[in-house]
């Protein structure tokens, strides 16, 4: 009080003295120093309180505050939200578990004389620790409060032992601290798409990474603090859980997608290049095209989402003992990278699908052209080939579809000119992000042309997918605009959040972006994509019963002439109403002569045959003998029971000679003959005489008769030529 009034008289000495000065300066220094002064006196206050403590119960307090330190004050952490699939199946989530902590003073300040003892031998029987190494610790750390003896411990583990400490007060000096352990059911399914989460809850690819916050929740705290007289008392201020992610992945089609991916991998693994997998990376993405909402989504080979950085599934022992930081940073990432959203190759002839509707759409073709290809066209000096160097003859828009003809679509380009396809292929977002919600997604900018810039050669080969780079989600979202009566829409994964206690916080509605195309291009080009797979080059993706829309890329990857390529298949269905978009994408299959799409065309298919009953898509075809059996198999058809095995076995009634049945009856067909299917055309083989018989007839189809009406799928063969160009421009196989 004697400085209070010390300085109240100095504040009042300085106001006379500048009674004349500024008005303003005198009230700011007024201010702080009152400001001063009132801090001044708060420390003061509480030193004069503390040395009245120490003094008085100093003791007393020592020891009740230092043995409840660790427990009085303690962060509550949050849980980070789930993340589910369509059905709620749970992708991701958040676990409570258990850090054994020791603290050695309370032990051995203990009351009880045989609270060491006691402890020391309730955590031998109730967990797997080294006893000695803790009884050395405790006695060698006598003032030690902290000490983690055992980390992320399951409940189930701790509570026996909670239990047991409850009913004998000599158990002391053991805690448990509270945190939560990321886990993730499936292990390595999907997981390129869900990204993973270390123990500091911070996410690294895919939906992990890009709604970090959104999973975050805000720790809790508990205090703890002494009454006046003397008994500890706590408040609490809990912790906000994070926010759950519901997201339109579906684990049904995620698994089909990802069997039938590793299916191909295994089935090519080491066949050319003896240390490869089946190719260099594949993708596959499975989505809705009336929403936008991505279905399934993977690359190849996945990773244990559980234990992200073991490498040893894809790496000897030595191979990784060898590895320095930087090449074990290189091999990680390129793992755990989304080859769907990350990396950008050139689309190839799928991109046809996008030149032609830009063409109808623009009125700079109608449809009714005819084009003759002669397997070659110069443009501005430079010989461009067609994939087939005999050429397709006369061919409508249509068949230049079906059969790929880049003569075709060269001329095509010429007639709606640079602007119109430049113009539609940005309205198809090529060249700009998609913004879907998953962390990693490539920019693709700077790898397509700029209209100003390019001459006829570029718009001819762009009109056929070469010289500028996409993303497999770009081509998704687009393709998708063009089968759906010409909306774009944001592709998305995410469709809602929901707070911890189940409560909608966000509804994601599908974004339609722009109207890229009318409805009537759109209708015209599901009947040229549907016509691709019923006559052209997609036939090999056609699922038994369905007719599907499509389109098959093969693009010679850069430097061209060195025989790689990316592979590809676009498929949706039904052609009428389309429900879902199958892309598959093989870069460098792992095969000798890589340039055929029919690889991915397979993939596509078994995709589709399973996906199509499961989504409700009805079959509208008629089944094969073959395909009841494929189908039978895959468990899609049920199996026929003993009785009607046996009517098989003895069918002579000749009913059903033409291999075609009412899709009802598995009578008719020889249970005890297999049909090869062959890759190149899928034709199954006659396994008596090795002819090539129609899958659907079962009649012998003559290959030679293939090049004059191409319907027989015999377009798919080898094309060889294509590494012999050596113009400037080799445009590739594209078929
Ligand atoms: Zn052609």
């Amino acid at each position: 009080m004697e400085q209070r009034s010390y300085q109240n008289r100095k504040v009042r000495r300085n106001r006379r003295r500048k009674a004349n000065a500024n008005r303003f300066q005198i009230r700011m220094q007024k201010k702080l120093v009152v400001l001063f002064l009132i801090i001044l006196l708060a420390f003061i206050g509480l030193s004069v309180k503390l040395i009245y403590i120490n003094k008085v119960d100093g003791e007393r307090y020592k020891k009740q505050i230092l043995s409840q330190q660790e427990y009085d004050s303690k962060t509550l952490p949050y849980k980070r939200g789930e993340i589910v699939d369509a059905n709620g199946t749970k992708l991701a989530y958040s676990e409570k578990v258990y850090n054994l902590i020791i603290d050695a003073k309370a032990i051995n300040n203990s009351k009880k004389e045989n609270a060491l003892t006691e402890t020391l031998q309730a955590l031998d029987q109730y967990f797997d620790l080294d006893i000695n190494a803790i009884s050395n610790y405790i006695s060698q750390n006598a003032n030690s409060q902290y000490y983690v003896a055992a980390k992320q411990l399951e409940y189930e583990t701790v509570a026996p032992f909670q239990e047991a400490k409850q009913e004998n007060s000599a158990i002391v000096g053991v805690w448990f601290e509270e945190e939560y352990k990321r886990k993730y059911p499936y292990n390595t399914l999907a997981s390129s798409v869900i990204g993973f989460t270390g123990s500091d809850n911070n996410g690294t690819y895919g939906l992990e990474e890009y709604y970090n916050t959104t999973l975050n929740g805000t720790n809790g705290r508990e205090y703890g603090y002494l009454t006046e007289d003397s008994t500890l008392e706590r408040t609490t201020i809990a912790a906000q859980d994070g926010c759950t992610l519901v997201t339109s992945l579906d684990t049904n089609i995620q698994n089909i997608v990802e069997k039938y991916m590793k299916q191909f991998n295994e089935e090519h693994k080491g066949e050319y290049r003896p240390d490869d997998d089946g190719c260099s990376n594949m993708g596959v993405i499975v989505m809705n095209p009336q929403t936008g909402e991505i279905l399934a989504m993977s690359d190849y080979p996945n990773f244990d989402l559980n234990n992200p950085k073991d490498l040893t599934p894809f790496y000897s022992e030595e191979e990784i003992a060898q590895m320095d930081d930087e090449a074990m940073y290189d091999a990680l990432n390129r793992l755990w990278r989304n080859y769907c959203i990350s990396d950008t190759y050139e689309p190839g002839s799928v991109a046809k699908a996008m030149t032609i509707a830009a063409g109808l759409d623009s009125g700079k073709l109608t449809g009714n052209e005819t084009y003759v290809c002669n397997g070659v066209l110069e443009v501005s000096g430079h010989p461009i080939k067609c994939h087939k160097h005999i050429g397709h003859g006369v061919v409508t828009v249509s068949q230049a579809l079906e059969q790929s003809c880049n003569v075709a679509l060269m001329h095509i380009g010429e007639q709606m000119g640079k602007e119109t396809l430049m113009k539609y292929l940005y309205n198809f977002n090529i060249g700009l992000k998609t913004n879907i919600d998953l962390s990693g997604e490539a920019r693709t900018n700077t790898l397509v042309y700029n209209v100003d810039d390019m001459v006829a050669s570029d718009l001819a080969i762009s009109t056929f997918g070469q010289g500028y780079n996409v993303t497999m989600i770009q081509m998704a979202a687009a393709f998708s605009a063009v089968i759906n009566g010409g909306k774009y829409y944001q592709p998305h994964v995410v469709t809602e959040i929901k707070s911890a206690d189940g409560t909608t916080v966000e509804k994601v509605e599908p974004r339609m972006l722009k109207q890229v195309i009318s409805s009537t291009t759109s209708d015209t080009m599901k009947t040229y994509l549907a016509n691709v797979c019923t006559f052209g080059t997609g036939k090999t993706a056609v699922p038994a019963g369905y007719l599907i829309g499509g389109k098959t890329g093969t693009a010679e990857k850069q430097p061209r002439g060195d025989g790689n390529y990316v592979v590809s298949f676009m498929g949706f269905a039904p052609v009428d109403d389309p429900q879902v978009v199958v892309y598959v994408v093989i870069d460098e299959p792992n095969v000798e002569s890589q340039p055929h799409s029919t690889y991915a065309q397979e993939v596509a298919k078994n995709i589709f045959t399973e996906i199509l009953p499961y989504l409700n898509v009805f079959r509208t075809e008629e089944l094969s003998e073959e395909d009841i059996e494929q189908l039978q198999k895959l468990h899609i058809l049920p199996s026929t029971d003993a009785e009607e095995s046996t009517d098989g076995e003895n069918n002579g009634d000749g009913e059903n000679t033409d291999g075609q049945t009412d899709g009802e009856s598995a009578e008719g067909g020889d249970p005890e003959v297999t049909y090869q299917v062959d890759p190149q055309t899928g034709n199954v083989i006659d396994p008596n005489s090795g002819q090539q018989l129609d899958p659907n007839t079962f009649e012998p189809v003559d290959p030679k008769s293939s090049d004059l009406d191409g319907l027989t799928g015999v377009e798919n063969k080898p094309q060889d030529e294509t590494g012999d160009d050596t113009t400037e421009i080799s445009a590739g196989a594209g078929f």
